[in-house]
């Protein structure tokens, strides 16, 4: 059956990666972007199959994320599953960042990285019990990350903000499998993306390259390939998983 799925932060990076993979597999993806609506509709025209939008606006404001929520339905038809995956990674170290910054930081970060999935993901759970045919079959995926659990010395709200997105996620698998909407996350080591480039490019790139027996950091299609999984085949019984997509660079 084919699903209509909407992809945040889908312009660039993992989030590409992941609308190329569903797309790939015979669903229908709203392709979102924060703010570069031209990369994401080179994202859409380049993605196999037909009837894909794009939808626009900021994730870290909830009238933006209603208008996102909307736009994808009505471009659509519905939505099936969202996938949480627009993010922000700013550095805030604490012993060299000012007090005013450091709340700020903290704010933007949670605001865009935890507020947005949680506020996209009532938005898309409600479209779901609403909807004529009933909720059964939706799913709620959110692009979490190892640094939950690993650490963020540079970024520790980023750190925060993906520790509470895997525990929402958990929290909403409960509420929601009573409803047959699964919800789980996946938590990437570094990836190849724009997000790491000045890391993986500088002095420490080859550190950061040597924490996987692999030897190397993920490409985006690493992690899409296990959110494409969760979003679209998953068994109803990984609900409430967060699925550590890091190359064995750390096992907890
Ligand atoms: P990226 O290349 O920097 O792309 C970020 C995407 O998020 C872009 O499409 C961007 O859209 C969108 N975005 C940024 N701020 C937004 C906002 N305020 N509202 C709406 N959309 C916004 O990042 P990535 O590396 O692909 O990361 C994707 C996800 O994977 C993130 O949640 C990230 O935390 C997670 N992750 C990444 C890594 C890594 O090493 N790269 C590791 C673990 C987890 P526009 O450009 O259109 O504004």
């Amino acid at each position: 059956m084919t699903s209509n799925i909407l992809v945040t932060g889908a312009s660039r990076g993992i989030g590409a990666s992941i609308a190329h993979e569903v797309a790939f597999r015979g669903h229908r993806v709203a392709v979102h972007a924060g703010r570069d609506v031209a990369a994401a509709e080179a994202v859409r025209s380049g993605l196999p199959g037909s009837g894909h939008v794009v939808v626009v606006g900021d994730a870290g404001d909830p009238d933006a994320c209603r208008q996102i929520v909307d736009d994808a339905v009505a471009g659509l038809g519905g939505v099936d599953v969202l996938v949480n995956n627009a993010g922000i990674f700013e550095a805030h170290p604490i012993d060299t960042t000012s007090f005013g910054d450091w709340q700020q930081a903290w704010r933007r970060t949670i605001d865009v990285n935890l507020l947005g999935p949680a506020n996209l993901s009532w938005l898309v759970a409600r479209h779901l019990l609403e909807r004529p045919s009933g909720p059964s079959g939706g799913r709620l995926i959110s692009v979490g990350s190892r640094g939950a659990y690993r650490g963020e010395p540079i970024t520790p709200a980023y750190g925060a903000s993906k520790a509470g997105l895997h525990a929402m996620t958990q929290s909403l698998a409960v509420a929601l499998a009573p409803h047959g909407i699964l919800a789980a996350a996946v938590a990437p080591g570094f990836v190849e993306t724009d997000m790491g480039r000045s890391v993986l490019d500088g002095p420490g790139g080859d550190a950061v390259r040597a924490q996987s027996p692999f030897g190397r950091v993920a490409t985006p299609g690493d992690v899409a390939e296990s959110v494409a999984w969760l979003a679209t085949e998953a068994p109803l019984w990984v609900s409430g998983t967060v699925i550590d997509v890091n190359g064995a660079s750390y096992l907890r």
